[in-house]
């Protein structure tokens, strides 16, 4: 009998990367391979990776040293290194890990099945780091997705904005945009096959323009979107602060398909601070974005990604973060100490900010949002909400959900809920979730 050969994907940070994942093992299917959830036993294993702070190259070069044992074992199993990590990093990582065959930037998702044939017939490395001069189509044949309701979508690659700290313009390259009416194909086979929540993918999202009908936004494409009929849920990210037009806070305002909830990146509270990341606002211009969204006749959730401890931040500059997390109340926000990446401007700053220094502006930080949490997930006691149930939960409950604002929500019920919608009344809380009695 001829036995498949099987895949294993682990992959490193963002939902984009996780997407990227689905892409890869979606061709590595069609090319007649089978994926396996664990690295023993697989025939080729790949690691796609991340770049966006120290700590997850450092992450990924670990995992690496655990590979090795693998390769060792069967010194015909194809290790590959691909992703933001592998753009950047290029050929040291074959000097620092000479067991891996396969290296592959981002935009070469589809090119893993030739690059792992070519490695497996040569038994040389085989590398495609190349960017930009041959741009791909964004259009993917073979999505292997893990999520049967749940499904990201790609709608534009790359950025064109400068971040002063931010490394993924040089892993990712320059924004390009999927044509609207692909989009809107992929979204309708999607639900045809039983899926119920979409969320559109990009670097700066909302930038989203269809490259040959310029007059097509990304709101008017939310707009076309949020028409389809069986599609529940959608949801985006990241926007960009100064790309949240009124015409956007308009339509998801006017589409309850639209996922009241917006994940807006601010980085620091400090205008100064703002203009030395490079951000493109002021705290006032942020703040005017915030309050837009916050003037919609339907709440809207906030949520944001914060650095502290970039170059030149004093204590005042930090207290700025503070005041405005207190003045926003995001519903949640995902905190990070600034780390220093390779061909970015911030590296020539003066004023690094000592780490220990780091570490205490972030913990202040995470308890005070804690405490933000704490209280605006308190008004949710006794609210009846409506959760797509997601998976089994982790602890005492048996399934956990997410309300349309993004709330986890943690419950008892029957396994034949996942994947569907069901109505939970609050009956309990924490700065992290909700936890709740499923009514009727
Ligand atoms: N494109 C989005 C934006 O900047 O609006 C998000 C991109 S990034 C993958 C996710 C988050 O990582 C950023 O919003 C930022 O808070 C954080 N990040 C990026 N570069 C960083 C760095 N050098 N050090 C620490 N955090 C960083």
């Amino acid at each position: 009998m001829n036995m498949a050969k099987k895949f294993f994907i682990e992959t490193f940070g963002c939902q984009m990367n996780e997407l990227d994942s689905e892409k890869i093992a979606g061709s590595l299917r069609h090319g007649g391979m089978e994926p396996t959830r664990e690295p023993a036993g697989a025939d080729v294993i790949i690691l796609n990776t991340c770049s966006v702070r120290e700590k997850a190259v450092q992450k990924a070069y670990a995992r690496l040293g655990e590979i090795k044992h693998h390769k060792k074992q069967r010194d015909e199993v194809v290790v590959g290194v691909v992703g933001c990590m592998a753009q950047l990093e290029g050929e040291k990582i074959l000097a620092r890990a000479p067991f891996v065959s396969v290296l592959a930037g981002p935009q070469k998702s589809h090119a893993i099945p030739g690059l792992v044939a070519e490695a497996t017939a040569t038994r040389r490395a085989a590398i495609d780091l190349r960017m930009d001069e041959d741009p791909e189509p964004l259009e993917t044949s073979h999505v292997l997705r893990e999520n049967p309701w749940r499904a990201g979508i790609t709608i534009s690659e790359g950025c064109n904005r400068k971040c002063s700290f931010c490394v993924v313009p040089f892993t990712r390259g320059k924004e390009r945009n999927r044509e609207s009416a692909n989009i809107l194909r992929e979204v309708h086979a999607l639900v045809d096959q039983g899926y119920v929540e979409v969320v559109l993918l990009g670097q700066t999202v909302n930038s989203y323009r269809d490259p040959f009908r310029r007059e097509i936004t990304f709101a008017r494409l939310l707009e076309q979107l949020a028409k389809i009929d069986g599609l529940r849920r959608i949801r985006f990210t990241s926007p960009h602060p100064n790309d949240f037009s009124d015409e956007l806070v308009e339509v998801i305002d006017a589409c309850p398909t639209v996922c009241n909830h917006v994940h807006m990146p601010v980085q620091s509270g400090s205008t100064r601070v703002l203009r030395a990341m490079r951000r493109g606002y002021s705290r006032r211009k942020y703040l005017d974005t915030v309050n837009r969204i916050k003037a919609a006749r339907r709440p809207i959730a906030i949520s944001a990604d914060i650095i502290v401890g970039f170059p030149g931040e004093e204590e005042e500059d930090f207290q700025d973060t503070i005041s405005l997390i207190d003045e926003v109340q995001y519903d949640s926000v995902f905190s990070f100490k600034y780390s220093p990446r390779p061909s970015t401007p911030a590296l020539r700053l003066p004023g690094e900010v000592p780490d220990e220094e780091k570490g205490r502006r972030l913990s202040f930080l995470q308890e005070r949002q804690k405490l933000i949490q704490y209280n605006i997930n308190a008004s949710y006691m006794g609210r009846v909400e409506e959760i797509l149930v997601d998976e089994r939960a982790r602890a005492r409950f048996s399934l956990c959900g997410r309300t349309s604002n993004n709330k986890i929500v943690n419950f008892d019920g029957p396994e034949s809920l996942l994947g569907r919608f069901a109505m939970v009344e609050i009956t309990g809380f924490s700065a992290n979730s909700l936890k709740g009695r499923l009514k009727g």
